[in-house]
């Protein structure tokens, strides 16, 4: 059978950008190693009728734009009409429960000082100037800014016009804070150790960097700038609305069928052999799998351009998360707000105490005391446990691929030990609650989905793998220097994250071959 495209990897990304070339006219296979679409965005049985909905847990990076030309709204998509907020809690006092919406943070936290609250109100009106900018540098193609044509000088010309246009202060003010570490942003601005806690947090969640890194503010507005309203049902729901999409644009999808190789001839892309032998003909292959693994395992070495190859090799994809999934009798309720049952929840003491849960990394340590980013989804969506049971579905930073000694079953265990003392020390009832837990270690992500190093966005987010850099200066407009290879995935301009938009703008490049 020949097609038009091959996708490989029916994550959110493959099938984002299988389901725009298919509507554009062309002959779409994805090919899915694993027997379930979505990728880390699949919900999965963990324990006997206990459920996650994906891996993932943050669904408010997915582009409008993309819901609108996929047309997933119609295909069951919808978005929540509040946010859920996160919850940083306090073992002796009311925590923080954290909005991006300033006004419903000020009623959420009536315990708060006004001052903080005035602070924060200031910082989103900040963030509210200086996103816009953001998104629309992350919402385009990076440009070709060694070529000679007008292409690259264009969309220079048009970024330094929008950066101006922000005016003088607001310029100033952002080329400041950009390189800078969030803990000095923050420090700036707020007193609150929860507060900082929450706003921090997110920003080295996948990365190496601790709070106290420079460049955490980069990786701190990255997320700010990609937020939008989340998707009911989760990344499960995200997934199911993408497959409705593309098979009614007439994608093939088949599961069970992991490529083994991108097979080339010439400098040209003549289609993929599976793990079975079959081989599939296409001139055109897009990756959604990350750099490393598309460059280094599906291509045989002697296909692959010598400066290519040392571009892909210095790539830093350190796997620093773990997950832990538990089924519970009851929510996580927590002393010092005992009326609320959070969806979405942030550990931490203070600023210092994620720089501690980091530090552990630079030495190949797991931490001491891990910072936990946790979602209990079945307050949302009640079919994902029996009747009145729940899921936690813990993300653990900072646990290392390489951790000294490997990640053998007294390593995964003591893992385990360290979430449930911090999740014990805030709330009391957790530890009788348990029901059944399963671990994840780094090295279960790259054994289960495929990611090099356990890497969960197939690359870190730092300045230098970010836009034009990502994922090397070679390929940082999905296209590569083997004639008919893309890439479709996180390793790829914006990143990782359910945005979808790596696997649209893969598309478009395609589209313009
Ligand atoms: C634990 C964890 C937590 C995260 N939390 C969040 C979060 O809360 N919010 C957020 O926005 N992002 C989060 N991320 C990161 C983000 O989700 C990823 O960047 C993104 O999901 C990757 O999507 P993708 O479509 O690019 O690739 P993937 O989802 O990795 O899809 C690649 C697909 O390729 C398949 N594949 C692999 N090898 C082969 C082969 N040989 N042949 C065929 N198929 C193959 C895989 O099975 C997979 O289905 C998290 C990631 C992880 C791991």
């Amino acid at each position: 059978m020949h097609y038009d495209v091959i996708v490989i990897g029916a994550g959110h990304n493959g099938l984002t950008a299988a389901t725009a070339l298919a509507q554009s006219g062309r002959k779409v296979i994805v090919l899915e190693k694993r027997e379930l679409a979505g990728g880390l965005a699949a919900s999965e049985e963990f324990y006997p009728g206990f459920r996650t909905q994906g891996l993932l847990q943050e669904t408010a990076g997915v582009r409008p734009s993309i819901i609108t030309s996929l047309g997933l709204r119609n295909r069951g998509l919808q978005l929540r009409g509040e946010e859920a907020g996160s919850f940083v809690p306090e073992p002796d006092g009311p925590g923080v429960h954290l909005f991006r919406d300033a006004a419903r943070f000020t009623s959420a936290n009536p315990t708060l000082a006004d001052e903080e609250k005035k602070a924060y109100h200031e910082f989103r009106e900040f963030l509210g100037r200086i996103t816009p900018f953001i998104s629309t540098v992350l919402n385009q193609t990076p440009p070709p800014i060694t070529d000679k044509g007008t292409e690259g000088a264009w969309t220079l010309l048009k970024t330094g016009i929008s950066l101006r246009a922000l005016g003088r202060d607001t310029l100033h003010e952002l080329l400041r804070i950009g390189p800078m570490c969030v803990a000095d942003f923050l420090n700036e601005r707020f007193k609150s150790d929860a507060l900082k806690v929450g706003l921090a947090a997110p920003s080295i969640h996948g990365t190496f960097l601790g709070p106290w890194s420079a460049g955490s503010v980069a990786t701190f507005l990255l997320r700010e700038a990609a937020a939008s309203k989340s998707v009911v049902g989760g990344p499960a729901a995200v997934t199911r609305a993408l497959l409705a999409s593309a098979s009614e644009a007439g994608v093939t999808l088949r599961m069970n069928a992991g490529v083994r190789r991108i097979r080339v001839s010439g400098g040209s892309v003549l289609g993929v052999a599976l793990d079975n032998g079959e081989n599939i003909d296409a001139m055109i292959v897009a990756s959604a799998c990350d750099p490393k693994r598309t460059f280094f395992q599906f291509l045989e070495p002697g296909n692959l351009p010598d400066s290519l190859s040392e571009q892909i090799r210095i790539i830093k994809m350190r796997g620093t998360t773990a997950a832990v999934r538990i089924a519970l009798e009851k929510p996580l309720t927590f002393p010092g707000r005992p009326e609320m049952t959070p969806e979405e929840i942030l550990t931490g003491k203070d600023i210092d105490s994620l720089e501690k849960a980091y530090d552990a990394v630079k030495y190949g340590e797991m931490s001491e005391v891990p910072h936990l980013a946790i979602k209990v989804p079945t307050l949302s969506e009640l079919d994902l446990a029996p009747k009145d049971k729940h899921v936690a579905e813990v993300l653990v930073h900072f646990a290392p691929y390489h951790l000294k000694g490997g990640w053998n079953e007294a390593a995964r265990n003591e893992l385990g030990v360290r979430v449930f003392k911090v999740l014990a020390g805030y709330c009391p009832e957790f530890e009788s609650s348990v029901i059944a837990k399963e671990i994840l270690t780094p090295v279960d992500f790259e054994e289960r989905y495929g990611l090099t190093e356990g890497h969960i966005h197939h690359g870190e987010h730092s300045l230098d793998q970010l836009h034009t850099l990502r994922p090397s200066v070679d390929t940082s407009r999905y296209r590569t220097p083997i004639e008919g290879l893309f890439l479709c995935g996180s390793g790829s301009h914006p990143g990782g994250g359910i945005t979808c938009a790596p696997g649209a703008m893969a598309a478009e490049a395609i589209k313009n071959t």
